[in-house]
C-alpha cells in the first residue's frame, strides 16, 4: 500500500483552518469540499485513460480521455458525504456508490449499516472518502468490500490520517496485487487518543460538517 502525504501549501493553509475549533459548520463544509479537491487533483493521478481524437480548429490532435468503465467513488456515510462534491468536482463522470458504517463508541468495531455498491467492479478504479483514517477500521472494511468486487484499485481519500491507521490499511493490503491500495491524505497526526480521536485532529468530522445529532 502506498500513502502520500499531499504536502501544498494551500492544503495545510485550509486544514489548519478546518482544525480550528472556532471554524462553524458552514465555513467547515466549505473548507472540506476545496480540500478534497486538492487531494483529489493528487488521488486521481493513476486513473485510467484511453487515447482519444479530437479536431482543433486547425487539425485534428492526440489527447486522452477517461477510460470506460468509469470510475466508482464511494462515500462512507456520514462524514464521507461532505467530501462527495468536492471529489465529483474533478471526475463528473464517475458513478457514485454508497457504504454506511458507523463504529461502537466503547469498543472502536466499525460495523456496516448500509450498502450500494455495483457487484462486478472488474478494470475499474474506486475512491473511498473518509475524512478521518483513525483506527482504520472502516477503511479497511470499506475497502475489502471494493477489493472482493474486483476493483482494479481503490484509493483512499482521508483529509486526516492517524499512524495507527495507517499501519493498520498497510497490514491488511500488503501488496499490489490484485487490487493495488492507496492512502491520499492532507497531514498524518501525532497519534490517535483512548477515545480513538486524532490528535490534535480536528474533532468529530461528521459532527463539524453536519452538526451533533
Ligand atoms: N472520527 C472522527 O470524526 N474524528 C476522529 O478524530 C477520529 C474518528
Amino acid at each position: 500500500m502506498q500513502t502520500l502525504v499531499v504536502d501544498h501549501p494551500l492544503v495545510a493553509h485550509k486544514l489548519t483552518a478546518l482544525r480550528d475549533t472556532r471554524t462553524e459548520s458552514p465555513t467547515f463544509r466549505r473548507l472540506a469540499d476545496e480540500l478534497v479537491t486538492l487531494l483529489a487533483y493528487e488521488a486521481t493521478r493513476h486513473v485510467r485513460v484511453e487515447p482519444a481524437t479530437v479536431p482543433t480548429p486547425l487539425e485534428l490532435a492526440q489527447g486522452v480521455k477517461l477510460a470506460k468503465p468509469v470510475p466508482l467513488i464511494v462515500p462512507v456515510l456520514r462524514a464521507g458525504v461532505g467530501m462527495l462534491d468536492g471529489m465529483t468536482r474533478l471526475l463528473p463522470s464517475a458513478d457514485v456508490g454508497f457504504v454506511g458504517m458507523a463504529r461502537d463508541e466503547a469498543t472502536l468495531i466499525a460495523t456496516t449499516y448500509a450498502e450500494r455498491l455495483p457487484a462486478d467492479l472488474t478494470g475499474r478504479d474506486a475512491f473511498v472518502l473518509d475524512p478521518m483514517l483513525a483506527t482504520g477500521g472502516t477503511l479497511e472494511a470499506a475497502i475489502r468490500m471494493l477489493v472482493s468486487r474486483g476493483a482494479t484499485a481503490v484509493t483512499a481519500v482521508c483529509l486526516l490520517a492517524a499512524p495507527e491507521g495507517i499501519a493498520r490499511v498497510e497490514r491488511a493490503f500488503p501488496s499490489d496485487a490484485p487490487t493495488a491500495v492507496r492512502v491520499v491524505t492532507a497531514a498524518v497526526d501525532r497519534e490517535l487518543n483512548d477515545q480513538g480521536y486524532i490528535v490534535p485532529g480536528l474533532g468529530d468530522a461528521g459532527d463539524r460538517l453536519f452538526g451533533e445529532i
